[in-house]
């Protein structure tokens, strides 16, 4: 028995037959890491992705616990999205074959409540939904978690980008939390995912399968450049080259971000540029535009870039090569991270030459600079960002809530959950992004119809 046979796991015997059947033969490096503690009741914080096998891992260890003779709800679990709930009850029931009348009931948004209420009052063990309509739900009174034992949290930095994060806190203020045991899977870990995990769980065992930040998951590239005109034309042909949804290009001046960013609009980049010039609010505009995705490229100063908070960069560009290999290095420590693979592009021109002999020293390697792509081979079409962003008069000071406007969006055949993107509630706006080829459709759907029963202005920006 090798030790990521799942027979090593004191798992019921019904269960670990019908894992048999699904040919599920060895734990994933999640399952293997993440079931001993969850199977010993301890909370876990754990990065897991999609693929990683982490439903399984949790949905293992809740079905171990779960006493079926007990018809109450005794597990929650939160996903940000209708079509990763699906998916989740879907695992489960598979998980669960083995296990007679289990009842396992999907609580998302988009749809009426009436059926909802109807299963929940035929009782449930397992409740997995979007937070707004357990909130919903509990407002109504038409869901108690008093028995709840174990609470899991999908995908939580999904969550917090789509701005559940009152809602998150409202539903776990209502469940118990003597005796609960709770369990957080986030791909990544940014600020606000460790402050809530810190909150909610009790000496958790973190859980870590590939490492957030590894350097061998960066791919680094080194270019001779002449002149500042051929250090723009290096960049624009490495784009075309590797064409990422996300790039961060470091420069050393504000008036070169402005530059940069300007000649690559013009060229038909989707680029915005931050500096220290910038009124608070149109900064804040253009870091949210770029961390929905509704912009591709951030020209940036070390200074402005400093209060990035973006866990997944696909590209991180050295207009000039940075002034020390510490500043290098936390540059394109920005890329690379969550199991992702990135890419660093750094220019180089004469000049700058003994910057890249201390570099060299410091990583432990030779720097070789390679030839730019040949623009014979490269595909010159237009590179757009994947989602643009609307911005509604409405947030947080009308009552709104991400819940309300993910209905208004995907309720009655609308858009689906995957078109949404991130959804920030502000005090008296909220942007929210959606998929560039549906932002006019979703532009109509917030214009003509209502959200708490009241129209809001709307415009794309
Ligand atoms: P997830 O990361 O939870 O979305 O799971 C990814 C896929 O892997 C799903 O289709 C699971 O059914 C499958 N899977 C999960 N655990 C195992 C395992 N130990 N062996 C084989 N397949 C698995």
């Amino acid at each position: 028995m090798s030790k990521n046979d799942f027979s090593s796991l004191n798992l019921h015997a019904d269960l670990l037959k019908n894992l048999t059947t699904l040919n599920y033969t060895q734990m994933t490096a999640i399952q293997a890491q993440s079931l001993p503690p969850m199977l010993q009741g301890k909370d876990i914080i754990a990065q897991g992705q999609t693929g990683s096998g982490k439903t399984a891992a949790f949905g293992l260890a809740l079905l171990n616990k779960l006493e079926v003779k007990r018809f109450r709800i005794q597990t929650l679990i939160l996903c940000p999205t209708r079509e990763l709930a699906e998916q989740v009850s879907k695992e489960l029931r598979r998980l669960a074959r083995s296990i007679h009348n289990i009842k396992i009931l999907t609580l998302c948004g988009g749809v009426s409540f009436g059926p909802q209420i109807g299963s929940l009052e035929h009782g449930a063990h397992i409740i997995v939904g979007t937070p707004g309509r357990i909130e919903d739900h509990l407002r109504k009174g038409t869901l108690r978690l008093d028995h709840v034992n174990t609470l899991i949290l999908d995908e939580a930095d999904r969550m917090l980008d789509m701005g559940f994060q009152d809602a998150i806190d409202d539903i776990i203020d209502q469940a118990p939390s003597e005796n609960r045991q709770t369990l957080l899977f986030s791909a990544t870990f940014p600020k606000q995912i460790k402050s809530i995990a810190n909150r909610i769980t009790k000496n958790p065992v973190t859980v870590t399968v590939a490492s957030t930040h590894d350097d061998s998951s960066i791919e680094q590239h080194f270019y001779s450049v002449k002149n500042n005109d051929q250090r723009l034309q290096a960049v624009q042909l490495l784009l075309l080259h590797h064409r990422p949804e996300s790039t961060v290009i470091f420069c050393n001046t504000k008036i070169e971000t402005k530059e940069v960013a300007e000649e690559l609009l013009a060229d038909g980049f989707d680029a915005l540029a931050i500096h220290g010039d910038l009124e608070q609010v149109d900064r804040d505009q253009a870091l949210l535009r770029f961390a929905n995705k509704s912009a591709s490229i951030l020209v940036a100063t070390d200074v402005a870039a400093r209060g990035l908070d973006i866990d997944s960069l696909d590209a991180v560009f050295n207009y000039h090569i940075a002034h020390d290999p510490e500043q290098h290095t936390h540059r394109i420590g920005r890329t690379g991270r969550a199991g992702k693979k990135g890419i660093a592009c750094s220019l180089i021109s004469d000049k700058e030459f003994h910057k890249v002999s201390l570099l060299e020293d410091y990583l432990g390697m030779e720097i070789k600079t390679e030839e730019l792509p040949n623009r014979s081979e490269l595909n010159f079409e237009p590179m757009q960002a994947p989602m643009a962003t609307l911005r509604i008069d409405g947030g947080k000071k009308q009552k709104v809530r991400a819940g309300d406007i993910l209905g208004a969006l995907t309720g009655d055949h609308g858009l689906q959950g995957k078109d949404v993107g991130k959804i920030q509630l502000m005090d008296n706006w909220a942007y929210i992004a959606i998929k560039r080829e549906l932002i006019k459709t979703a532009l109509k759907r917030i214009a003509n119809g209502k959200i708490k029963g009241r129209t809001f202005r709307v415009r794309q920006v």
